[in-house]
Protein backbone atom coordinates (compact mmCIF):
# COMPACT_ATOMS: atom_id res chain seq x y z
CA UNK A 1 0.00 0.00 0.00
CA UNK A 2 1.57 2.99 -1.13
CA UNK A 3 -0.05 5.37 1.35
CA UNK A 4 0.85 3.90 4.55
CA UNK A 5 4.17 3.43 3.05
CA UNK A 6 6.80 5.27 5.30
CA UNK A 7 9.15 7.55 4.11
CA UNK A 8 12.62 5.86 3.47
CA UNK A 9 14.82 8.58 5.29
CA UNK A 10 12.16 7.98 8.20
CA UNK A 11 12.50 4.18 7.87
CA UNK A 12 16.41 4.76 8.22
CA UNK A 13 16.37 7.22 10.29
CA UNK A 14 18.06 9.73 8.57
CA UNK A 15 17.71 13.36 7.50
CA UNK A 16 17.29 13.66 4.04
CA UNK A 17 20.33 15.06 2.82
CA UNK A 18 22.30 11.97 4.40
CA UNK A 19 25.68 11.06 2.91
CA UNK A 20 26.01 8.08 1.16
CA UNK A 21 28.85 7.12 4.19
CA UNK A 22 25.81 8.30 6.60
CA UNK A 23 23.39 6.12 5.10
CA UNK A 24 25.16 3.11 5.39
CA UNK A 25 25.99 3.32 8.66
CA UNK A 26 22.08 3.94 9.92
CA UNK A 27 21.27 1.10 7.46
CA UNK A 28 23.93 -1.53 8.99
CA UNK A 29 23.00 -0.84 12.45
CA UNK A 30 19.47 -1.15 11.88
CA UNK A 31 20.20 -3.91 10.14
CA UNK A 32 21.86 -5.76 13.12
CA UNK A 33 19.30 -4.89 15.55
CA UNK A 34 16.24 -6.20 13.59
CA UNK A 35 18.45 -8.91 11.95
CA UNK A 36 15.62 -12.43 12.09
CA UNK A 37 19.18 -14.39 13.60
CA UNK A 38 18.88 -11.66 16.40
CA UNK A 39 14.90 -12.11 16.55
CA UNK A 40 13.77 -15.24 15.77
CA UNK A 41 9.88 -15.76 15.83
CA UNK A 42 9.18 -11.47 15.95
CA UNK A 43 7.80 -10.76 13.20
CA UNK A 44 7.51 -7.10 13.60
CA UNK A 45 11.33 -7.03 13.27
CA UNK A 46 11.18 -9.37 10.63
CA UNK A 47 9.11 -6.68 8.96
CA UNK A 48 11.33 -4.02 9.91
CA UNK A 49 14.09 -5.75 8.73
CA UNK A 50 12.78 -5.62 5.32
CA UNK A 51 11.59 -2.09 5.48
CA UNK A 52 15.49 -1.13 6.51
CA UNK A 53 16.39 -3.09 3.02
CA UNK A 54 14.11 -1.86 0.78
CA UNK A 55 15.10 2.01 2.29
CA UNK A 56 18.49 1.68 2.15
CA UNK A 57 18.65 -0.52 -1.38
CA UNK A 58 16.94 2.68 -3.16
CA UNK A 59 18.51 5.52 -1.63
CA UNK A 60 21.77 3.90 -1.96
CA UNK A 61 21.02 3.95 -5.55
CA UNK A 62 22.12 7.37 -7.08
CA UNK A 63 19.29 7.22 -9.51
CA UNK A 64 16.61 5.99 -7.63
CA UNK A 65 17.09 7.69 -4.87
CA UNK A 66 16.77 10.95 -7.21
CA UNK A 67 13.76 9.77 -8.09
CA UNK A 68 11.96 9.05 -4.90
CA UNK A 69 13.51 12.33 -3.85
CA UNK A 70 11.18 14.11 -6.73
CA UNK A 71 8.25 11.68 -6.58
CA UNK A 72 8.51 9.50 -3.55
CA UNK A 73 7.35 6.16 -3.45
CA UNK A 74 5.64 6.95 -6.36
CA UNK A 75 8.69 8.29 -8.24
CA UNK A 76 10.56 4.54 -7.01
CA UNK A 77 7.34 2.94 -8.93
CA UNK A 78 7.99 4.62 -12.43
CA UNK A 79 12.16 2.73 -12.56
CA UNK A 80 10.89 -0.24 -11.08
CA UNK A 81 9.34 -2.98 -13.26
CA UNK A 82 6.87 -4.93 -11.39
CA UNK A 83 3.50 -4.02 -10.20
CA UNK A 84 3.91 -1.15 -12.10
CA UNK A 85 0.88 -0.13 -14.77
CA UNK A 86 2.49 1.66 -17.88
CA UNK A 87 0.49 3.71 -19.95
CA UNK A 88 0.28 1.93 -23.92
CA UNK A 89 1.09 5.65 -25.70
CA UNK A 90 3.50 7.07 -23.11
CA UNK A 91 6.35 6.27 -21.27
CA UNK A 92 5.50 7.43 -17.55
CA UNK A 93 9.45 7.54 -17.21
CA UNK A 94 10.09 10.24 -20.32
CA UNK A 95 6.63 11.60 -19.58
CA UNK A 96 8.70 13.35 -16.25
CA UNK A 97 12.33 13.49 -17.01
CA UNK A 98 11.81 15.01 -20.77
CA UNK A 99 14.69 16.90 -21.19
CA UNK A 100 17.39 15.74 -19.64
CA UNK A 101 18.46 12.74 -16.40
CA UNK A 102 16.94 14.06 -13.34
CA UNK A 103 20.31 15.25 -11.83
CA UNK A 104 20.43 17.67 -14.70
CA UNK A 105 17.41 19.06 -14.40
CA UNK A 106 17.35 22.83 -14.19
CA UNK A 107 17.33 24.96 -11.03
CA UNK A 108 14.14 25.79 -9.58
CA UNK A 109 10.73 23.99 -8.30
CA UNK A 110 8.14 23.58 -11.33
CA UNK A 111 8.65 22.34 -14.65
CA UNK A 112 6.87 22.30 -17.41
CA UNK A 113 5.20 18.79 -18.32
CA UNK A 114 5.96 16.00 -21.04
CA UNK A 115 4.19 16.63 -24.46
CA UNK A 116 2.04 13.69 -25.10
CA UNK A 117 2.02 12.01 -28.74
CA UNK A 118 -1.13 10.21 -29.99
CA UNK A 119 -1.60 8.27 -33.18
CA UNK A 120 -4.64 9.16 -34.91
CA UNK A 121 -6.29 7.75 -38.11
CA UNK A 122 -8.52 9.55 -40.21
CA UNK A 123 -9.93 8.92 -43.86
CA UNK A 124 -8.95 10.91 -46.93
CA UNK A 125 -12.40 13.20 -47.03
CA UNK A 126 -11.51 14.21 -43.41
CA UNK A 127 -7.77 15.20 -43.74
CA UNK A 128 -9.23 17.13 -46.58
CA UNK A 129 -12.02 19.21 -44.64
CA UNK A 130 -10.63 18.85 -41.38
CA UNK A 131 -12.39 16.92 -38.67
CA UNK A 132 -13.35 16.63 -34.81
CA UNK A 133 -11.80 14.14 -32.53
CA UNK A 134 -12.49 13.61 -28.82
CA UNK A 135 -9.98 12.02 -27.11
CA UNK A 136 -10.46 10.38 -23.44
CA UNK A 137 -6.92 11.14 -21.90
CA UNK A 138 -5.78 9.34 -19.11
CA UNK A 139 -2.47 11.48 -18.17
CA UNK A 140 -0.91 12.89 -14.94
CA UNK A 141 -2.29 16.24 -14.09
CA UNK A 142 -1.71 18.38 -11.49
CA UNK A 143 -2.74 17.36 -8.01
CA UNK A 144 -6.17 18.82 -6.79
CA UNK A 145 -5.35 18.16 -2.76
CA UNK A 146 -2.37 20.62 -3.24
CA UNK A 147 -2.90 22.16 -6.05
CA UNK A 148 0.81 20.95 -7.70
CA UNK A 149 2.60 21.67 -4.93
CA UNK A 150 2.94 18.44 -3.39
CA UNK A 151 3.43 19.65 -0.22
CA UNK A 152 0.24 18.32 2.31
CA UNK A 153 -2.92 20.67 2.25
CA UNK A 154 -2.27 23.28 5.00
CA UNK A 155 2.00 23.02 4.47
CA UNK A 156 4.26 24.69 2.12
CA UNK A 157 7.59 23.68 0.84
CA UNK A 158 9.86 25.52 2.57
CA UNK A 159 12.76 27.03 1.46
CA UNK A 160 16.25 24.71 1.90
CA UNK A 161 18.31 25.66 4.68
CA UNK A 162 21.39 24.54 3.50
CA UNK A 163 20.97 26.85 0.69
CA UNK A 164 18.94 29.39 1.45
CA UNK A 165 16.40 28.50 -1.27
CA UNK A 166 18.88 28.99 -3.99
CA UNK A 167 19.07 25.71 -4.78
CA UNK A 168 22.57 26.20 -5.64
CA UNK A 169 25.79 25.98 -3.44
CA UNK A 170 28.90 27.14 -3.83
CA UNK A 171 32.01 25.65 -3.43
CA UNK A 172 35.23 26.63 -2.81
CA UNK A 173 38.66 23.95 -3.28
CA UNK A 174 41.99 24.52 -3.35
CA UNK A 175 43.92 23.21 -6.50
CA UNK A 176 47.04 23.50 -8.08
CA UNK A 177 46.06 26.57 -10.32
CA UNK A 178 44.74 28.10 -7.01
CA UNK A 179 41.40 28.24 -5.38
CA UNK A 180 38.53 27.38 -7.46
CA UNK A 181 35.03 28.38 -6.76
CA UNK A 182 32.35 25.91 -8.21
CA UNK A 183 28.82 26.53 -8.29
CA UNK A 184 26.93 23.54 -8.01
CA UNK A 185 23.42 22.04 -7.29
CA UNK A 186 22.73 22.12 -3.62
CA UNK A 187 22.68 18.34 -2.79
CA UNK A 188 20.28 18.69 0.11
CA UNK A 189 17.37 20.08 -1.99
CA UNK A 190 18.87 18.73 -5.02
CA UNK A 191 18.66 21.95 -6.76
CA UNK A 192 15.22 22.73 -5.93
CA UNK A 193 15.73 25.37 -3.84
CA UNK A 194 12.51 24.09 -1.47
CA UNK A 195 12.22 20.80 0.01
CA UNK A 196 8.83 19.54 0.88
CA UNK A 197 8.44 18.59 4.83
CA UNK A 198 5.02 16.61 4.40
CA UNK A 199 4.29 15.43 1.31
CA UNK A 200 0.29 15.61 0.34
CA UNK A 201 -0.49 11.60 0.70
CA UNK A 202 -3.15 11.83 -2.27
CA UNK A 203 0.06 12.27 -5.13
CA UNK A 204 3.05 11.20 -2.56
CA UNK A 205 4.66 14.84 -2.82
CA UNK A 206 4.81 14.56 -6.52
CA UNK A 207 2.32 17.05 -7.07
CA UNK A 208 0.45 15.21 -10.18
CA UNK A 209 -2.05 12.45 -10.02
CA UNK A 210 -3.31 10.08 -12.68
CA UNK A 211 -6.43 11.92 -14.44
CA UNK A 212 -8.53 11.26 -17.28
CA UNK A 213 -10.26 13.87 -19.41
CA UNK A 214 -12.16 14.27 -22.54
CA UNK A 215 -9.77 16.31 -24.94
CA UNK A 216 -11.92 17.34 -28.38
CA UNK A 217 -9.51 18.49 -31.04
CA UNK A 218 -10.00 19.92 -34.01
CA UNK A 219 -7.85 18.67 -36.80
CA UNK A 220 -7.06 21.39 -39.50
CA UNK A 221 -8.26 20.67 -43.34
CA UNK A 222 -4.94 19.50 -45.42
CA UNK A 223 -3.30 17.49 -43.06
CA UNK A 224 -1.38 14.49 -44.22
CA UNK A 225 -0.16 11.79 -43.77
CA UNK A 226 3.19 11.84 -40.51
CA UNK A 227 2.25 15.57 -39.73
CA UNK A 228 1.52 16.39 -36.34
CA UNK A 229 -1.06 18.39 -34.71
CA UNK A 230 -0.14 20.33 -31.72
CA UNK A 231 -2.79 20.73 -29.07
CA UNK A 232 -1.37 23.56 -26.63
CA UNK A 233 -1.34 22.71 -22.94
CA UNK A 234 -3.33 19.26 -23.05
CA UNK A 235 -0.21 17.23 -22.24
CA UNK A 236 1.23 16.05 -18.94
CA UNK A 237 0.96 18.15 -15.98
CA UNK A 238 3.94 19.71 -14.98
CA UNK A 239 5.96 18.74 -11.44
CA UNK A 240 5.93 20.50 -9.11
CA UNK A 241 2.70 23.39 -9.62
CA UNK A 242 4.71 23.80 -13.27
CA UNK A 243 2.58 24.22 -16.38
CA UNK A 244 1.28 21.44 -18.58
CA UNK A 245 3.26 20.07 -21.74
CA UNK A 246 1.49 19.44 -25.26
CA UNK A 247 -0.37 17.08 -27.26
CA UNK A 248 0.24 16.24 -30.44
CA UNK A 249 -1.68 13.71 -32.89
CA UNK A 250 0.46 11.96 -34.92
CA UNK A 251 -1.86 11.74 -38.22
CA UNK A 252 -2.06 8.93 -40.60
CA UNK A 253 -4.42 9.02 -43.19
CA UNK A 254 -6.77 5.96 -45.09
CA UNK A 255 -5.92 5.78 -48.63
CA UNK A 256 -9.15 6.84 -50.58
CA UNK A 257 -10.24 3.64 -53.19
CA UNK A 258 -9.73 6.20 -56.23
CA UNK A 259 -7.35 8.97 -55.12
CA UNK A 260 -4.18 9.53 -54.11
CA UNK A 261 -2.49 12.80 -52.57
CA UNK A 262 0.23 14.40 -53.25
CA UNK A 263 0.98 17.29 -51.04
CA UNK A 264 -1.84 19.94 -52.28
CA UNK A 265 -2.74 18.05 -55.58
CA UNK A 266 -5.28 15.03 -55.42
CA UNK A 267 -4.38 12.55 -58.54
CA UNK A 268 -6.70 10.53 -59.95
CA UNK A 269 -6.24 8.11 -62.85
CA UNK A 270 -8.82 7.99 -65.42
CA UNK A 271 -8.94 4.42 -67.05
CA UNK A 272 -10.68 5.85 -70.66
CA UNK A 273 -11.91 3.65 -73.78
CA UNK A 274 -9.23 3.94 -77.01
CA UNK A 275 -12.56 5.65 -78.93
CA UNK A 276 -12.72 8.03 -75.81
CA UNK A 277 -9.25 9.22 -75.99
CA UNK A 278 -9.39 9.40 -80.19
CA UNK A 279 -12.52 10.91 -80.20
CA UNK A 280 -12.91 12.90 -77.08
CA UNK A 281 -15.72 12.93 -74.52
CA UNK A 282 -17.80 14.46 -71.26
CA UNK A 283 -16.72 11.99 -68.48
CA UNK A 284 -18.09 12.20 -64.86
CA UNK A 285 -14.78 11.86 -62.51
CA UNK A 286 -14.46 11.71 -58.90
CA UNK A 287 -13.09 14.31 -56.45
CA UNK A 288 -13.43 14.90 -52.31
CA UNK A 289 -15.98 17.05 -53.58
CA UNK A 290 -18.30 14.51 -55.45
CA UNK A 291 -18.20 13.59 -58.96
CA UNK A 292 -17.66 16.14 -61.40
CA UNK A 293 -17.89 16.77 -65.58
CA UNK A 294 -14.44 16.75 -66.99
CA UNK A 295 -13.57 17.23 -71.03
CA UNK A 296 -11.00 14.81 -72.57
CA UNK A 297 -10.28 16.39 -75.66
CA UNK A 298 -10.04 14.49 -79.03
CA UNK A 299 -6.51 12.77 -79.47
CA UNK A 300 -5.91 12.97 -76.02
CA UNK A 301 -2.98 10.61 -75.64
CA UNK A 302 -2.23 7.81 -72.75
CA UNK A 303 -0.81 9.77 -69.67
CA UNK A 304 -2.15 12.72 -70.72
CA UNK A 305 -3.22 14.91 -67.62
CA UNK A 306 -5.96 17.05 -67.35
CA UNK A 307 -5.74 19.60 -64.63
CA UNK A 308 -9.64 20.27 -62.41
CA UNK A 309 -8.74 23.90 -60.36
CA UNK A 310 -9.37 23.57 -57.18
CA UNK A 311 -10.01 19.97 -56.55
CA UNK A 312 -7.35 19.66 -54.63
CA UNK A 313 -6.14 19.24 -50.47
CA UNK A 314 -5.95 22.86 -48.89
CA UNK A 315 -2.51 24.36 -47.83
CA UNK A 316 -3.24 23.82 -43.70
CA UNK A 317 -2.04 27.13 -43.19
CA UNK A 318 -3.84 29.25 -45.62
CA UNK A 319 -6.57 27.18 -46.45
CA UNK A 320 -6.06 27.55 -50.34
CA UNK A 321 -6.79 24.34 -52.51
CA UNK A 322 -4.82 22.67 -54.78
CA UNK A 323 -5.84 21.07 -58.01
CA UNK A 324 -6.65 17.39 -58.97
CA UNK A 325 -5.16 15.90 -61.71
CA UNK A 326 -6.37 13.35 -63.76
CA UNK A 327 -3.96 11.23 -65.38
CA UNK A 328 -5.48 9.29 -68.71
CA UNK A 329 -4.87 5.83 -68.95
CA UNK A 330 -6.01 4.48 -71.99
CA UNK A 331 -7.69 0.56 -71.56
CA UNK A 332 -6.52 -1.75 -74.26
CA UNK A 333 -10.15 -3.88 -74.24
CA UNK A 334 -8.89 -7.38 -73.11
CA UNK A 335 -11.82 -9.36 -74.92
CA UNK A 336 -12.72 -8.52 -78.62
CA UNK A 337 -16.19 -9.36 -79.93
CA UNK A 338 -16.21 -10.21 -83.41
CA UNK A 339 -17.62 -7.16 -84.76
CA UNK A 340 -14.66 -4.84 -83.01
CA UNK A 341 -11.88 -7.22 -84.26
CA UNK A 342 -13.37 -6.67 -87.78
CA UNK A 343 -13.95 -3.14 -87.03
CA UNK A 344 -10.36 -2.85 -85.61
CA UNK A 345 -8.73 -4.75 -88.58
CA UNK A 346 -10.49 -2.12 -90.71
CA UNK A 347 -9.52 0.16 -89.20
CA UNK A 348 -5.37 -0.03 -88.48
CA UNK A 349 -4.38 -3.35 -89.25
CA UNK A 350 -1.22 -4.74 -87.80
CA UNK A 351 1.87 -3.99 -90.44
CA UNK A 352 4.34 -5.40 -88.24
CA UNK A 353 5.91 -1.82 -88.02
CA UNK A 354 5.87 0.85 -84.89
CA UNK A 355 3.78 3.65 -84.29
CA UNK A 356 5.47 6.72 -83.23
CA UNK A 357 3.13 9.40 -82.51
CA UNK A 358 3.38 12.06 -85.12
CA UNK A 359 1.61 15.34 -85.20
CA UNK A 360 -1.77 15.06 -87.34
CA UNK A 361 -1.78 11.27 -86.70
CA UNK A 362 -5.33 11.35 -84.44
CA UNK A 363 -6.48 14.17 -87.31
CA UNK A 364 -6.11 11.26 -90.39
CA UNK A 365 -7.59 8.61 -87.31
CA UNK A 366 -10.41 10.95 -87.73
CA UNK A 367 -10.56 11.18 -91.10
CA UNK A 368 -10.69 7.76 -91.59
CA UNK A 369 -13.09 6.62 -89.20
CA UNK A 370 -15.76 9.25 -90.59
CA UNK A 371 -15.52 12.09 -88.11
ZN1 LIG B 1 -1.06 16.34 -3.95
ZN1 LIG C 1 19.18 23.42 -1.04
Amino acid sequence: MPQTKRDYYEVLGVDRGASPAELKRAYRALAMRYHPDRNPGDHTSEENFKEIGEAYQVLSDPDRRQRYDSFGHAGEAMGGSAGFNFQSAFDLFDMFFAGGSPGQRRRGGPQRGNDLQLQVTIDFEEAIRGVSRTFDLTRYAACAECAGSGARAGTQAVACSDCAGQGQVQRVRQSLLGQMVTVEACPRCHGEGKMIESPCANCHGQGLVEAAKEVEVQIPPGVDNEMRVRVPGEGAGGPRGGPPGDLYLLISVRPHEELQRRGMTIVYECPITFSQAALGDTIEVPTVDGPVSMVVKPASQYGQQVRIPGKGAPDPRTGRRGDQVVRLRVVIPSRLTARERELLLELAPPDGKPHPVRKGFFENLKDVIGL
